[in-house]
């Protein structure tokens, strides 16, 4: 996953790719401090492993927005159509219970990236 930083000196955000999910193991891969280089100012700053910090992923919220979506629009689509040619109560409760699919999914995968978010920003190494 991604993980980022604020520069001390120009304050721009920095991100760096980790294999890891935790700050320990973060810790323990990099070192307690990590020297890095901004981007942005170039300048070498020299950061604790807890300055290091994990955020909702941009490509999930997409994703699972995407799913949310279309699936609620052909949820919809199918409810319309149904409701249109008079079908069973049932037809329209099998129907309305797929809407929930998308729901859920996008319910799962946003608790699962604000969970990887929570797991390395509560942790903290020991100075
Ligand atoms: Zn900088």
């Amino acid at each position: 996953m991604k993980v980022y930083y604020k520069c001390p000196n120009c304050k721009e955000e920095n991100q760096l790719k980790t294999s890891v999910g935790t700050r320990v193991e973060f810790a323990m891969e990099n070192g307690k401090n990590k020297k890095y280089n901004c981007g942005n100012c170039n300048q070498n700053n020299i950061l604790l492993v807890n300055n290091f910090y994990a955020k909702e992923s941009k490509l999930v919220s997409i994703i699972s927005g995407i799913i949310f979506l279309v699936g609620t629009l052909i949820g919809l689509y199918f409810v319309m159509q149904m409701v249109y040619k008079m079908v069973t109560v049932m037809g329209v409760f099998i129907v309305a219970s797929g809407l929930m699919i998308p729901v859920s999914v996008y319910g799962i995968l946003k608790k699962e990236d604000s969970n990887r978010v929570r797991t390395f920003n509560q942790t903290y190494v020991s100075e």
